[in-house]
């Protein structure tokens, strides 16, 4: 829940000093968190009432129907992912050739070309 409002306020925050457009991964981001997070809690709250909790005496099955619709009225929760996803992926790019950036032997490769002439100097002074 902390992490739910605290997600809030940074799209808030973010929304307020640089616009709606710039914000627009956190707003993704906390529509389907913020959704499952309040999903969860009224699934919970229900268990831990038991079958009172599930029951019309209690406001509790009425906030899981609306919770539930949450996940699905402002946009699914697979489209707020892929919007998400597809912003954070903007802010990388591919690597050259087929291995990650952080492939250690390709890396080690790199550094053994880079650094050939010290190792050959080390090598010949050892
Ligand atoms: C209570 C309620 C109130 C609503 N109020 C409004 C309103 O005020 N104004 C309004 O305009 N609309 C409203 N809607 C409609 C709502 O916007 C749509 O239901 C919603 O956009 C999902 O569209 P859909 O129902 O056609 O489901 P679909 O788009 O058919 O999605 C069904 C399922 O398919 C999957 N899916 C869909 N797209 C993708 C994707 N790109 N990638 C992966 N999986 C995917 C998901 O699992 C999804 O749950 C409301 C809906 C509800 C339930």
């Amino acid at each position: 829940m902390d992490a739910a409002r605290l997600m809030t306020l940074y799209a808030a925050w973010k929304m307020d000093k640089f616009g709606q457009q710039a914000a627009r991964k956190e707003i993704g981001m906390i529509k389907y968190f913020g959704a499952q997070v309040l999903y969860k809690v009224i699934d919970r709250a229900i268990q831990v009432c038991g079958g009172l909790g599930y029951s019309g005496d209690l406001p509790l099955e009425s906030m899981y129907r609306h919770a539930r619709g949450s996940r699905i009225y402002d946009g699914v929760d697979e489209v707020h992912r892929q919007t998400v996803a597809r912003r954070v992926l903007k802010d990388y790019k591919k690597p050259e050739g087929i291995w990650p950036t952080d492939h250690i032997p390709t890396r080690r490769e790199a550094a053994r070309e880079k650094f050939a002439h010290l190792l050959e100097q080390f090598t010949a002074n050892a």
